[in-house]
C-alpha cells in the first residue's frame, strides 16, 4: 500500500525513548509531528536566506519572499482557492477565527443570531462569545445525539432571517466526527448566512476544496498537518475579505499613513500586519507538499484500518466506554474505562512510553454532555502502527489492573 518504513524514518522523533520506553506518538490530535523535509526547510532558511520579506530590494530578501509567496500559492492550490491573496497567513486556526470574529463587530446587530455546534473547540466558541458581547447578537447551538451526530433536523429549526453566521468545525477534535459540512454550508446559504468551517482536525485527513465546498470562510493550522506551530491560515472569499476591516494595524497591511488617513493595503497583506512567522509559513507549504506526496487517500485509507483496529481492541476490554461513534470518523479514540479517571489511565500510558491525551481536550461542553471529567484520547497519523496499537492496549490492560 504505501511504505510505512521509510515514512516512519523521515520523523527522527519516533526513534526517541520516553521513560526507557520506545515512544508511541498518539496525540496527533494536539499536534503532529514534523518530517525532516519540513525541518530541513527550516533550517535552510535560518542558515541560508533569513531576511524580511516584500520590503528589500536585496538579494536574500527576494529569497524570502518569493519563498513565502510560493508557499501561499501551495496553500491555494491544496485548498483550491481561486485566488492566492484569498490565502491570509495567519499563527494559526484560533488566530484565523478571531480575525473575522473582531471583523463582524461593525456589521452585526442587536438580535442578529450566529449558530455553532455542540462539540466547537474552544477556539471556535469563545471569539464568538465576545462578538455577541460586542454586539448582542445571540448564539444558538446545533445539539449532538449520544453517539457524536450533529442533529441536523435541529439546525434546519434554528436558521432563520435573523441568522447572519454559521461555524462548525470539519472535524471533531474531541470525537472524530465528521460533520456535514456539505449540508450545513448549503442550508445556511439558502437563508443568505456565511459559513466559517473550522478545518483544525480535518486538514491532516481531508482534502477541502473551498470552491466545490462554497464555503465562505475556511481555517486551519500548519501544527496538526506535519508543519510547525505557530502559523496557519485564513480562507476567505474575496469579497467578503474585502467588506472586513483589517484585525490589526501595523508595518505590512498599509498602503499609504499619513497622520490625517491610513489605507490600508490590499488583500492579502490587509489581514497580515508585522513581520510574520517567515520560516513557518515557507515549512507549512513544505508539510503539504510532503502529505501530498503520500497522497491524502492513501493516508485516509490507512488511518481509517488504524482506528478500526483500535476501536475493535478497545471495546473487547470490559469497562470501556468509547465516545463517539459516529459513522464517519478521522483516526480518534475517546474512551474511558468504568470510573477510573482518565488522568490516571494517561499518566501509567505515559511510564510506559505511550503519548494519549486526556482531559476536556479544549472541547468542555461535550465533556459535560456526557457528564464525564474528561476522557482519554487517541488519535493516530500515518505514521502510527497496528504493533503501537497493540503496546497501548497491552499498557492500558496494566493500568487497568493497577487502578482497579
Ligand atoms: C487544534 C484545534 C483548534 C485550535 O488550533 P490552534 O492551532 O491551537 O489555533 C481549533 N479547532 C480544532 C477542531 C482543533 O482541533
Amino acid at each position: 500500500m504505501f511504505d510505512l518504513n521509510n515514512i516512519r524514518k523521515d520523523f527522527p522523533i519516533l526513534e526517541r525513548t520516553v521513560n526507557g520506553q520506545p515512544l508511541v506518538y498518539f496525540d496527533n490530535a494536539a499536534t503532529s509531528q514534523t518530517p525532516n523535509q519540513v525541518i530541513d526547510v527550516i533550517a535552510d532558511y535560518y542558515r541560508n536566506y533569513n531576511s524580511n520579506i516584500h520590503r528589500g530590494v536585496h538579494t536574500l530578501s527576494q529569497e524570502a519572499t518569493d519563498a513565502y509567496e510560493g508557499a501561499r500559492k501551495t496553500v491555494q492550490n491544496h485548498f483550491n482557492a481561486a485566488h492566492p491573496h484569498e490565502i491570509i497567513m495567519t499563527s494559526g486556526t484560533t488566530h484565523s477565527i478571531n480575525i473575522i470574529a473582531s471583523g463582524y463587530t461593525q456589521i452585526l446587530r442587536e438580535g442578529d443570531e450566529l449558530i455553532i455546534s455542540a462539540m466547537e473547540h474552544h477556539s471556535n466558541i469563545v471569539p464568538w462569545q465576545m462578538l455577541c458581547e460586542r454586539t448582542g447578537a445571540v448564539l444558538k447551538v446545533i445539539p449532538m445525539s449520544q453517539t457524536g451526530v450533529l442533529e441536523m433536523d435541529v439546525y434546519k429549526t434554528l436558521l432563520s432571517e435573523k441568522t447572519k453566521l454559521v461555524f462548525v468545525n470539519h472535524v471533531s477534535n474531541a470525537l472524530g466526527t465528521v460533520n456535514p459540512i456539505d449540508e450545513i454550508i448549503k442550508e445556511a446559504h439558502a437563508i443568505g448566512a456565511k459559513v466559517l468551517i473550522d478545518g483544525a482536525q480535518a486538514a491532516p485527513h481531508i482534502k477541502a476544496d473551498v470552491q466545490a465546498l462554497d464555503v465562505d470562510f475556511y481555517v486551519t493550522s500548519a501544527h496538526k498537518l506535519c508543519g510547525p506551530t505557530g502559523v496557519g491560515m485564513l480562507y476567505g472569499k474575496e469579497s467578503l475579505l474585502n467588506m472586513l476591516p483589517p484585525y490589526q494595524g501595523g508595518g505590512e497591511m498599509i498602503a499609504e499613513v499619513r497622520f490625517e488617513k491610513t489605507t490600508y493595503a490590499d488583500l492579502p497583506h490587509k489581514f497580515e500586519a508585522g513581520t510574520p512567522n517567515i520560516a513557518g509559513g515557507i515549512a507549512f507549504g513544505a508539510a503539504l507538499d510532503y502529505m501530498n506526496g503520500i497522497g491524502f487517500d492513501t493516508i485516509a485509507a490507512y488511518e481509517q484500518e488504524l482506528l478500526d483496529y483500535a476501536t475493535e481492541q478497545l471495546k473487547a476490554i470490559d469497562g470501556v466506554r468509547i465516545y463517539g461513534e459516529a459513522p464517519q470518523k478521522t483516526a480518534v479514540v475517546s474512551f474511558n474505562v468504568n470510573e477510573i479517571h482518565p488522568y490516571d489511565i494517561g499518566s501509567i500510558l505515559d511510564k510506559l512510553g505511550i503519548a494519549v491525551r486526556t482531559g476536556h481536550h479544549c472541547a468542555q461542553p461535550i465533556m459535560d454532555f456526557y457528564k464525564i471529567p474528561g476522557t482519554v484520547r487517541a488519535s493516530f497519523s500515518f505514521y502510527n502502527t497496528k504493533e503501537e496499537i497493540d503496546m497501548m492496549i497491552k499498557a492500558l490492560k496494566r493500568a487497568i489492573q493497577m487502578l482497579e
